[in-house]
């Protein structure tokens, strides 16, 4: 039998003893390990959850019952004070020898302090370990005892960032102090750290970049800081975070080769100089770079147990740093190559301040592949990014479509399924889990759920960027398996969209925060928000103006946002007729703002490039016109498309465009849990196309026929009939069932064809009950459509008159000032936004 030492039980050290005591020659090996801490090992990732969980218990990797169960020597409080490797002895401080055939290093790193004089007085913390982590707590609390307030963060890179978050919450004026021009400067670029310093600013901690600290001022306890500026600043306490340092000093002591810089050197197997020792995690230098993420040292951990349990596994040439990470409320991500700038690349950005978004993608001139890049203040189109760029999967025609989404629809899902990736596509980088074993674990029947399936695979254990794919790639291969997907909200609410619509509705519950506080946990995300807004406009017609922290970006500022930053106003044309005093209006508005115009295929007239300030103006003047909002941006009715009908047509069997006038002013506003769109034709030639939407409706001998559930777009389906030759009353009793019933029932953002389609019985159910009332629920389907069709406000217009609503546009209304990085150029005498 071999004896294995690893010397420290930190996250690394620890997966090493987790690989190794999984491993089929397990048995082949006797292992120790030794950590200088006095706990086993702890999630330093999710370190500063320390403060709100007051206990180490939830943050520890494994009990220490579990290093017992698999036959692991757990020595904590034990530090290693030498190696001997000719003799291939370790000595504890406590001058213990032990002998071993392999030793593993993963000592990790120690946060680098730098040489300033005064830096060791009281007052002065670094940001590593659980006692840390006490220590700044015990301060902060002496010192507000005192009136004393102001804490300073040495450092303005991830950990910093995180340290400042934690002073703050502690309830310290927190003071951010950076030596180079920008924050994070390894992840974001110049305009991404602008972006994030504005928005960590807003929430009260002050950022100081550019700013050479000198030394720590202060007699018996640090009591402030001065530059090299000459400046001073005073400051009752101070935590350095100025980056790490490996804590190489066994391997130096024992004549092992480390860098220039710090670090072990290492092969690709991990190996040191000396073939029997090896090091892996933040202490070890691979390929010249020391990684300070998790990611890097669990691979080296694999690679080590597969060759000391001889495989062949080598480390992969190139390290991964991509990272999604909360940062003072603000996600922040990078991937791939964030900074790439030469002739072979073409960057793409958006930026909105008013929003706090940065987003840049680095592509590859040809278009073809992704190559990296940053996301700031709203990151939720990572996970679809990283796949793409790590697995080099080809890219949409319109590359900039995945960072804005398809136009109007808020949404990037450009990649599709989860399913679609290829077996081999990496989903959780921090424990290499592809999705062919996340699927296989539920194929074989291994795991029958996703708890099972994190249990077993790991995936999504660490830092959980990749939850959300998770549990995509779960639903989906449960339900190939046909089995029956409880599809939860996200995270934060453990009910469907059809129960929380049932708990909201019954319970009377009055906003997001109740129902959080009812029904949900945590601090919720951008997917329950929207969700739980949507369900709330549904049953209580409430408008986008309301609870507007939780609407969807659009709904924010009623109006979708273009390519180039700028936004669309799209006011309703019921049915698609308008007068010519109303079409000169839109001319006159869309002159005076010098707006694009088009007609779409909705029957109405877009205008195209409006900026946020003017957006409040331009309504004011088609409200005044009498226009309403036409809900382009909203999960909402849009347009009852028509054709001329009896009025005009010579074939036409019935008025289509009254009807379709008629059902446009009905159901304006109807939020629902998608878009819906609707037709009516006034014969069988259909000129309307009624039935490519979710209900169309056609004229008949003897009345309408009822079609539901068409849809255009990528994948086009034919509406099916619900019901024929209907009168009017009856047409529109069967289309306030039927829609109330899709609000109740569908998931979020499901429309209503694929909604049929999971409808256990498909059409014929839907027939039975909409048509005959098998459930007995027609009376209160209508009435529930009756009430909201009374409730409808336009929402333009509610926000142009209510001061309260029209604060969120104030300050842009305010302002001359207009963003000069516009740039449109001419486009058949009209103007378009510069191509990129
Ligand atoms: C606040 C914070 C937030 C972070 N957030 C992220 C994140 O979001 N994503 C991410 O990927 N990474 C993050 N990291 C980094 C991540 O935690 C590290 O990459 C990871 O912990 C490195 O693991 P390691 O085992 O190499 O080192 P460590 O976790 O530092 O463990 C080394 C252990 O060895 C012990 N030791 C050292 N010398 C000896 C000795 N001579 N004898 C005995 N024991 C010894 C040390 O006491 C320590 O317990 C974060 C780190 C911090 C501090
Ligand atoms: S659908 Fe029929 S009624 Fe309507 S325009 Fe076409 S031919 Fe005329």
């Amino acid at each position: 039998m071999k004896k294995v030492i690893i010397v420290g039980n930190g996250m690394v050290g620890y997966k090493f003893c987790e690989k190794l005591a999984a491993h089929a020659n397990r048995s082949d090996f006797e292992i120790v390990v030794f950590g200088e801490e006095a706990r086993p090992a702890y999630d330093r990732v999710h370190l500063s959850e320390y403060f709100s969980l007051k206990s180490s218990e939830p943050l520890l990797l494994a009990p220490r019952a579990w290093y017992e169960e698999n036959d692991i020597e757990l020595r904590t409080s034990e530090m290693i004070s030498e190696i001997d490797p000719k003799s291939k002895l370790v000595l504890t401080h406590k001058n213990e020898a032990f002998h071993y055939d392999y030793l593993i290093l993963a000592t990790g790193s120690s946060p680098f302090i730098p040489p300033l004089e005064g830096v060791s007085k009281p007052g002065v913390f670094i940001y590593r370990t659980i006692e840390d982590l006490e220590g700044i707590e015990e301060y902060a609390h002496k010192m507000k005892n005192k009136g004393r307030f102001k804490a300073a963060v040495l450092g303005g890179g991830l950990l910093g960032l995180e340290a400042a978050n934690a002073t703050k919450e502690l309830g310290m004026e927190t003071h951010v102090i950076e030596f180079a021009p920008r924050l994070m400067p390894r992840q974001l670029d110049q305009a991404a750290s602008d972006l994030l310093k504005s928005k960590i600013e807003d929430l009260g901690i002050s950022v100081h970049l550019s700013k050479n600290s000198k030394q720590i001022l202060g007699e018996n306890e640090m009591t402030g800081i001065e530059f090299h500026d000459e400046e001073k600043a005073s400051y009752d306490m101070l935590v350095i975070s100025a980056g790490i340092r490996p804590r190489d000093e066994l391997a130096i002591s024992a004549g092992i080769v480390t860098g220039s810089r710090g670090g072990i050197e290492v092969n690709n197997k991990m190996q040191t100089s000396d073939p029997s020792i090896y090091a892996i995690g933040e202490v070890a230098l691979y390929n010249n770079g020391i990684y300070g993420l998790v990611a890097p040292g669990y691979e080296m951990a694999s690679v080590a147990v597969d060759q000391i349990t001889g495989g062949d596994k080598l480390m992969s040439p190139t390290i991964d740093m991509s990272t999604k990470l909360k940062l003072v409320g603000t996600e922040v991500a990078s991937f791939g190559d964030p900074f790439i700038d030469d002739e072979q690349t073409t960057a793409i950005t958006y930026e909105n301040k008013q929003k706090g978004i940065y987003k840049r993608i680095n592509i590859t001139k040809d278009g073809k592949k992704l190559l990296g890049g940053i996301l700031v203040g709203d990151a939720s189109d990572y996970n679809s990014l990283f796949q793409l760029y790590i697995n080099s999967l080809p890219l949409p025609e319109d590359a900039e479509e995945l960072i804005l989404g398809s136009r109007g629809e808020g949404s990037s899902s450009t990649m599709g399924s989860a399913l679609d990736l290829p077996d081999s596509a990496q989903i959780c980088s921090c424990e290499a889990v592809s999705k062919g074993a996340i699927c296989d674990s539920l194929k074989s029947g291994a795991c029958t759920n996703l708890k099972e399936v994190v249990q077993s695979t790991k995936a999504s254990s660490c830092c959980g960027g990749c939850k959300p794919m998770v549990v995509d790639l779960v639903n989906e291969t449960l339900k190939s398996l046909g089995q029956e997907v409880k599809e939860t909200v996200c995270e934060h609410f453990d009910y469907s969209r059809q129960e929380l619509y049932d708990l909201i509705k019954i319970n009377k519950i009055g906003g997001y925060d109740e129902a959080l506080d009812k029904y949900g946990k945590g601090h919720g995300c951008e997917i329950c928000k929207p969700v739980m807004a949507s369900i709330f406009a549904s049953i209580f017609m409430e408008t986008a103006n309301r609870q507007v922290p939780i609407q969807d970006s659009n709904d924010r500022f009623l109006a979708n946002i273009q390519r180039n930053g700028t936004y669309s106003v799209v006011p309703r044309v019921p049915g698609g007729e308008i007068t010519p005093d109303k079409l000169m209006v839109l001319g006159e508005v869309a002159k005076k703002y010098d707006l694009y115009t088009k007609i779409t295929g909705g029957q109405r007239i877009d205008l195209f490039g409006a900026q946020l300030h003017e957006l409040p103006l331009i309504w004011q003047e088609l409200i005044d016109a009498g226009f309403e909002s036409g809900h382009a941006y909203g999960k909402s009715l849009r347009t009852v498309k028509s054709c001329v009908g009896s009025t005009w047509c010579r074939y036409g069997m019935h008025d289509s465009v009254s009807f379709a006038i008629r059902i446009e002013e009905r159901y304006k506003g109807l939020r629902s849990p998608h878009k819906l769109k609707g037709g009516v034709s006034g014969c069988i030639r259909e000129c309307a196309e009624a039935r490519g939407k979710d209900f169309g409706i056609i004229a008949v001998e003897g009345g309408w026929n009822l079609y539901v559930c068409g849809n255009g777009g990528a994948t086009p389906k034919h509406a099916v009939l619900l019901a024929s030759q209907l009168d009017d009353e009856t047409c529109i009793k069967y289309l306030d069932r039927f829609l109330i019933y899709y609000i109740r029932t569908a998931a979020p953002l499901m429309r209503t064809a694929p909604w049929l389609d999971k409808l256990e019985g498909g059409i014929d159910y839907l027939k039975k009950v909409v048509v005959e009332d098998s459930l007995g629920l027609g009376e209160e389907l209508e009435n529930e459509m009756e009430e909201l069709v009374n409730r409808y406000a336009c929402e333009w217009k509610e926000a142009i008159e209510s001061p309260e609503m029209m604060k969120r546009f104030k300050h842009f209304v305010n302002t001359d000032e207009t963003d000069d990085r516009l740039v449109f150029v001419p486009m058949r005498d009209q103007k378009m936004p510069k191509p990129w």
